[in-house]
């Protein structure tokens, strides 16, 4: 009697979206080409630039444009 048949786990490749098994050698991408690229994208700062507003001297910057003045500014 057969063990519960796993079907082969597949991902897709972060750098091209191909599909990747798990069993593969360069899992989770697709080839080494790839892992390079991924590799590359974070060396030369990519992701980084993607996502500036989690950097805290830019929360901090935002917090103090907009901390001032909420609504209701009118005098009555
Ligand atoms: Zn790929």
């Amino acid at each position: 009697m057969p063990a519960k048949k796993k079907s082969a786990k597949v991902l897709r490749c972060p750098t091209c979206g191909g599909l990747v098994r798990a069993k593969d050698e360069d899992f989770p991408f697709c080839s080494d080409r790839c892992r390079k690229i991924d590799l590359g994208k974070w060396a030369t700062g990519v992701y980084k630039i993607s996502s500036p507003v989690l950097d805290p001297e830019v929360l901090e910057d935002l917090g103090g444009l907009t901390g001032g003045h909420s609504q209701g500014s009118n005098d009555e």
